[in-house]
């Protein structure tokens, strides 16, 4: 059993029993996993995605365990409802102590490939949309005396993938720029690392299963290239977001974490 399957009782640890999370994206894979872990291990999580009814459905999941969450439909490109969201989760619940900022976007293709609308769309969801979420966040936790943001990057954050140069450069970017508002927000005891994950089976994949040539060639492409020979499952990187979250990393800021089987050693 893995730390994010693992039920939350008094003894448990990392505990985050008290503390507000809201996390993006969570209608699916990792933002799923990561929203119901946190919310395993305590914490009051509003679990949003831009479509509304995902969402829901992992907040009704969490009931079924008897554990309360809240949901939201929100489309992280969206400036003033991303600010309105975490505005509205600190008037309801008293804090926010977490952001998971996640939703991410991926189109595959090299230099001549890329439709100039997907650069445009990889920089405006991978990059700005966690600039505007970090930014509606900081004033909060600052007033509250700090905070953990997770900004959501990937292994091709601090490595290069052939023919992926909107992902690649995007993800490099965003691990940068929480590089950079780590050494702004240290002061103010607010944390932010990256997640970096590598090859975890969601529907996050289907693009490149297409450009792989099907799923057959993808199962043979991840047995060959990632050392340990298998994807990583969403669970082994909730525990990462539990750990990110939690007082367990209290002296860790500006740090990209990567959870990817060896893929980029
Ligand atoms: P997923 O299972 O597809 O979940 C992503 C969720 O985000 C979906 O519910 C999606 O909704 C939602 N979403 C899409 N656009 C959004 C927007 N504008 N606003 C709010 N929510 C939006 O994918 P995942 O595996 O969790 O991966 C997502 C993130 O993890 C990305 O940042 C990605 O770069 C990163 N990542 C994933 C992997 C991997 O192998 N899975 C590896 C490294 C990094 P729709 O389904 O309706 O689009």
């Amino acid at each position: 059993m893995t730390l994010a399957e693992t039920p939350f009782t008094a003894q448990c640890f990392p505990a985050l029993d008290g503390k507000v999370a809201l996390v993006t994206g969570a209608g699916s894979g990792i933002g799923r996993a990561g929203a119901m872990a946190m919310a395993r291990h305590g914490a009051k999580v509003v679990v949003t995605d831009l479509d509304a009814d995902k969402a829901a459905q992992v907040v009704e999941e969490l009931q079924l365990e008897g554990i309360n969450a809240a949901s939201a439909g929100l489309d992280v490109t969206d400036d003033d409802a991303v600010s309105a969201e975490i505005d509205k989760t600190v008037k309801t619940y008293g804090s926010i102590d977490v952001l998971h900022s996640h939703a991410g976007y991926q189109i595959e293709g090299n230099l001549e490939q890329v439709p100039l609308e997907g650069m445009d769309l990889s920089w405006r969801l991978n990059v700005r949309s966690h600039f505007i979420a970090a930014r509606a966040t900081v004033g909060h936790m600052r007033a509250q005396g700090g905070g953990s943001i997770i900004v959501t990057s990937s292994n091709s954050g601090v490595q290069y993938d052939r023919e992926m140069i909107a992902y690649a450069t995007t993800k490099h970017a965003v691990v940068a720029m929480t590089r950079q508002m780590a050494a702004d927000y240290a002061k103010d005891n607010i944390r932010f690392n990256s997640l970096c994950p590598g090859f975890i089976d969601t529907p996050f994949n289907a693009g490149f299963e297409t450009q792989m040539g099907g799923r057959d060639k993808l199962e043979r492409y991840v047995a060959k290239t990632i050392p340990m020979g298998r994807w990583g499952t969403t669970d082994e990187i909730s525990d990462s977001i539990l750990f990110l979250a939690s007082d367990m990393s209290t002296f860790m800021t500006g740090h990209a974490l990567v959870i990817d089987g060896g893929e980029c050693i």
